[in-house]
């Protein structure tokens, strides 16, 4: 027997698919859903059903297709959900308004004292989500999306010990923020919401892909066999605490020679040139363990540079990749820009409530039901 508690999830869980195939075709019928999610024809049009009384889908007339019966077309409707992303960073508050295909509509930035306390964050994320959520529609605003730098635990909503910020130990931004702005909230690592946006902008063809993120400090966001992966404390990702230099100077994190200190010297000295070697052999590394076929390089550190990072990563890809003929990689710059982060952060937070753990490719089946949510927590209906 199915226990109440399960029906709900899979329709919430076959709305969400469906939501998602809408926000990947643009316009849709019922075979479009049926074929992508592997639902019936009467799941399809209860799904739909459903979707349209919530506003999130309407009609847009008939399509006729060769020689068969012509179709009831529909499309997603962009400004009926909102969200709201943050980047907390180590100087700045960046914030993005993103509509329900994860475009942005608004940024503002804010920049944030030295040394920061959560007191003081929780001021400037409210003043933040005052000045966007003015351009939604009243209960159209699904939640806020943060993205800071860790370590930090995604699935408890606690930022750990967020290097060089003295007053972050074990502090539990969500529930704080939560509390604080009176809507649903959720806590990722910058690099893991940042390569969240990457890949829901790339589509079904990112499957395999790291976020490089260099902006006081150097992450990665990780995006494998086409869901973000965060590890089994969700802290993976300090990528910038990879030892390069055995004996090297001493970092942050109390190592000695990690890539980000020997990156962030050259930076510093105006070596730019140099820099993007330290972070290249970095990348190498990576593509060594994990076989990823897409860099996106990131952050305000490194956009200055970009021409300098780009050439010499793609140059050491190319060169010091064993095959890299056959083991090819497509390196770029990050398509969000300076939003990046923020946008992913909301993203995330649209995900969590109208998406998928993994977007199917097309003609491929969903996992089922039991699979897991993004974020963790408990599905909530669509
Ligand atoms: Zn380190």
């Amino acid at each position: 027997m199915v226990r109440p508690a399960d029906v709900e999830y899979l329709r919430d869980y076959n709305d969400a698919s469906v939501v998602a195939v809408a926000r990947r075709a643009g316009v849709f019928d019922r075979a479009t859903i049926a074929s992508a999610t592997g639902l019936t024809p009467q799941a399809v049009s209860k799904v739909i059903a459903r979707l349209v009384a919530a506003g999130l889908v309407e009609p847009d007339g008939v399509r006729r297709h060769g020689v068969g019966k012509p179709a009831s077309v529909y499309r997603l409707v962009p400004d009926s959900r909102y969200a709201i992303g943050a980047h907390v960073a180590r100087r700045t508050l960046r914030m993005v308004l993103s509509d329900l295909t994860g475009r942005v509509l608004q940024t503002v930035a804010r920049p944030l004292p030295p040394d920061f306390t959560p007191g003081r964050l929780l001021d400037e994320l409210s003043a933040g989500v005052g000045a966007l959520a003015g351009e939604c529609r009243a209960g159209r605003l699904v939640g806020v999306g943060i993205g800071m730098v860790g370590p930090l635990d995604h699935a408890q909503g606690v930022v750990r010990d967020a290097h060089r910020l003295r007053h972050w130990h074990d502090v539990p931004l969500r529930e704080m923020a939560a509390e604080r702005l009176g809507l649903p909230v959720l806590l990722d690592k910058d690099v893991a919401a940042g390569v969240v946006g990457e890949a829901w902008l790339g589509g079904v063809d990112v499957r395999d892909a790291a976020l490089i993120m260099v902006e006081s400090g150097i992450g990665a966001g990780l995006w494998l066999g086409g869901g973000v992966y965060r590890g089994a404390h969700t802290n993976a990702g300090e990528f910038g605490h990879m030892v390069v230099q055995v004996d090297g100077p001493e970092c942050v994190c109390g190592r000695r020679g990690c890539l980000e200190i020997l990156h962030d010297r050259a930076l510093a000295a105006g070596e730019a040139g140099t820099a993007a070697r330290v972070l290249a052999v970095g990348v190498v590394n990576l593509l060594q363990t994990l076989d990823v076929d897409h860099v996106v390089l990131a952050g305000a550190d490194l956009l200055p540079h970009a021409a300098t990072y780009l050439d010499v990563v793609r140059t050491a890809v190319r060169t010091e990749v064993p095959r890299a003929d056959w083991l090819a990689v497509e390196v770029t710059t990050s398509r969000l820009g300076t939003d990046v982060i923020a946008a992913g952060a909301a993203m995330e937070m649209l995900n969590e409530r109208y998406g998928l753990p993994r977007e199917p490719r097309p003609g491929e089946r969903v996992p089922g039901p039991g699979a897991a949510r993004p974020g963790g927590g408990p599905p909530s209906r669509a």
